[in-house]
């Protein structure tokens, strides 16, 4: 008999920034954990899930990677519509990566609701020899802009799921 998942909600996550700062491999590291896994590829979109428990109640989380489109203005309308959270992501040991977080910001919110959670992600802390953006700086950053922040390794997998399970939970806190 096939008993279908009962699924209270599912939740739409955007995973957005510069190129190659490790956007797609820290959904598979978050996703892929997930005996449930779901994959599905569309023309220029793709997305995959992974359903969690959130004060008892099972989130799908649909999160939805760019495929190449990283450049500004490149990601289309599309992606972001009835997204309910974003990864905003950038690479600690690449300065310019931070530095086009702003513009990513105005194009997220110019794109999506005002209820919209953000999670800024300093993304490759493993690679501490080579950090050129310190974490005050993001610190500062995120205040700002009132975003939540952590810093994660997708290589290790450090932080991900923590990251991931902490913009879960503020969504939820908020539909
Ligand atoms: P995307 O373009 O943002 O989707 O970036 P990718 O996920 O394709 O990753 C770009 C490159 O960075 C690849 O060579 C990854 O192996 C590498 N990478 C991703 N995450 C990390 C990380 O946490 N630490 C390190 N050292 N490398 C990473
Ligand atoms: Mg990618």
């Amino acid at each position: 008999e096939y008993v279908p998942e009962k699924v209270d909600y599912v939740f739409k996550v955007v995973v957005i920034g510069d190129s190659a700062v490790g956007k797609t491999q820290i959904l598979s590291r978050f996703a892929k954990k997930e005996f449930c896994l779901e994959s599905k590829s569309t023309i220029g979109v793709e997305f995959q899930t992974r359903t969690v428990s959130i004060k008892s109640k099972v989130i799908k989380a649909q999160i939805w990677d760019t495929a190449g489109q990283e450049r500004y203005r490149a990601v289309t309308t599309a992606y972001y519509r009835g997204a309910l959270g974003a990864m905003l992501v950038y690479d600690i040991s690449r300065r310019q990566s931070f530095d086009n977080l702003a513009r990513w910001v105005e194009e997220l919110r110019a794109n999506s609701d005002n209820s919209i959670v953000i999670m800024l992600i300093g993304n490759k802390a493993d690679l501490v020899e080579q950090r050129a953006v310190p974490t005050e700086d993001a610190v500062e950053f995120a205040k700002d802009q009132g975003l939540f922040f952590a810093e994660t390794s997708a290589l290790s997998g450090d932080n991900v799921d923590k990251a991931f399970f902490q913009l879960l939970e503020e969504i939820y806190a908020v539909v």
